[in-house]
């Protein structure tokens, strides 16, 4: 392939676009109803003064729907200082195909600040986002019922409190005002469990990846995750969860871990707890004790393993390095990491790409059922928890009476222990990832003009969202 093939990469939003074109003609959908799913719905750019140490400085922001047959309009907030509008569209996009692949009811959006955290003091970021949040709330893109973000890249809990509290401070006749933004501290509105939640998600759609021995042996593997080798680009918040989950719950062996600063390297597995807390107290992975640092962090994308989680940001396989990828299956945990020209080859090489749309889907899933608690006005479990508690207890009883044998202390606990929300959080996620996981090998299994999971995947929601705009009309 020469260097001119090589520079002319569609851009984020086109990859989406090409790979959301083969799904439609893999079925034939209709010109104008795919033209409709396609679109972007609306854009908002807005640039904001805020006066920084005595110097006022503008901030430049997006917030982009891409899609409303379901309401509100749900995607994450990025601060990035290489944040764009093509990048805004292209995650608003997947958006709208991530939430019909896991059956969430909601449109798709998406926004961004450009912006380095790294940059800003504490109350300084502050200042900004709530800012941020004025502009956006006054021009319609935030609020309960119609667009509803949350954390992402260089945004969390914090962010979203400021968000949520700015929101209130507007409107304070909203009564569903703390469901404005998902992602919030648990203090203020948010849901066990949602922190975690997209690497949680990754680990739900390998276990039941790994539950599917044609699945397992068309990826050139057998057996479970135990034992498998993992290399994983980027130690955040999704990468984080993933890589400790996957190690400490389903014994998988981490074998590297890339960061921006290099990559770790340990065939006989990184302790990914150490690692972490070796990278809040140092804000680098260099000098951490339990593995061989290799500076070209890029390169390890390369190394021989089981499964790639790529968990950072987009395009990080390309046509310059698709070649040379050896992982057996990849996961992608960040949105995007695997361009359209690189999907090609790798599909031509036989590496099962599990797609981005769907593994890290669990964030807006769990965001979702806090939605649900904010504008029910009640934490899950909270009615039922005792009186399953005393089903239980009553259960044992029975058992007891019926046998004439004592039920075991460690059984008696179980069964009579009602569901906590985090309980409920965790089962919801599970039963989400592995309904969504079989519905779309069913799609490759059944559709003769689908060949891997990524366009299965968008079929099966493309499906969905066509029914939905041919149900209500384009009005
Ligand atoms: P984050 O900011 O918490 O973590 C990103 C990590 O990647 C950081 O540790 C950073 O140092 C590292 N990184 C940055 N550039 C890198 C590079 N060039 N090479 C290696 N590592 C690099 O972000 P996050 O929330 O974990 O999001 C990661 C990805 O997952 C993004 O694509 C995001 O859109 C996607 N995602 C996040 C969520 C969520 O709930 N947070 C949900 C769905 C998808």
């Amino acid at each position: 392939m020469s260097e001119s093939q090589i520079d002319k990469e569609p851009t984020f939003r086109e990859s989406v676009d090409l790979m959301v074109d083969r799904a439609m003609a893999a079925i034939g959908i209709d010109e104008g109803t795919a033209k409709a799913i396609k679109s972007c719905n609306a854009i908002l750019k807005v640039q904001f003064p805020v006066k920084i140490r005595g110097k006022t400085e503008i901030f430049t922001g997006w917030r982009a729907v891409h899609s409303t047959h379901r309401l509100p309009a749900k995607g994450g907030i990025r601060y990035a200082p290489y944040a764009n509008q093509d990048e805004v569209e292209a995650l608003a996009a997947l958006m709208t195909y991530k939430c019909a692949i896991v059956d969430v009811p909601f449109g798709g959006s998406k926004g961004a600040l450009q912006i380095d955290p790294s940059q800003y003091e504490r109350d300084e970021m502050e200042m900004i986002t709530r800012r941020f949040t004025l502009e956006l709330t006054r021009k319609g893109f935030l609020s309960p019922a119609t667009n509803v973000p949350a954390p992402d890249v260089g945004t969390g809990q914090r962010e979203m409190a400021w968000m949520a509290d700015t929101y209130k401070h507007l409107h304070p006749d909203d009564i569903n005002y703390v469901a404005c933004v998902t992602g919030k501290p648990v203090h203020h509105g948010g849901i066990q469990g949602r922190v975690e939640a997209t690497g949680r998600g990754v680990q739900y759609a390998l276990q039941e990846f790994f539950r599917h021995p044609d699945d397992v042996q068309a990826a050139n593997m057998n057996g479970s995750l135990e034992g498998k080798r993992i290399v994983i680009q980027g130690l955040g918040n999704v990468g984080y969860h993933a890589a400790k989950f996957l190690s400490e719950e389903d014994g998988a062996i981490i074998i590297a871990v890339i960061e921006r600063d290099g990559a770790l390297l340990n065939n006989k597995g990184i302790d990914i707890e150490d690692l972490y807390q070796h990278m809040v107290q140092h804000r680098t992975i260099k000098n951490f004790p339990g593995a061989k640092l290799q500076e070209d962090g890029h390169k390890a994308l390369e190394l021989e393993c089981d499964i790639l989680i790529p968990a950072a940001l987009e395009s990080q396989i390309t046509l310059r390095n698709a070649e040379r990828i050896k992982a057996k299956l990849i996961a992608e945990a960040a949105n995007g990491p695997v361009t359209y020209g690189a999907d090609d080859i790798l599909n031509k090489r036989g590496i099962v790409i599990m797609p981005d749309a769907y593994v890290n889907a669990g964030g807006v899933t769990v965001s979702y059922f806090e939605w649900i608690r904010n504008i029910s006005h009640i934490r899950l479990g909270r009615m039922q928890r005792r009186h399953d508690e005393l089903r239980g207890i009553q259960m044992t009883a029975m058992l007891e009476e019926v046998t004439g044998t004592k039920v075991p202390e460690h059984l008696r606990a179980s069964i009579s222990r009602g569901a906590n929300e985090l309980d409920l959080v965790r089962s919801g996620l599970d039963d989400t990832m592995r309904l969504a996981y079989q519905e779309i090998r069913n799609t490759l299994r059944e559709e003769e003009k689908v060949y891997d999971l990524r366009t299965a995947a968008y079929v099966t929601s493309i499906r969905k969202i066509a029914r939905s705009y041919l149900d209500i009309g384009v009005y």
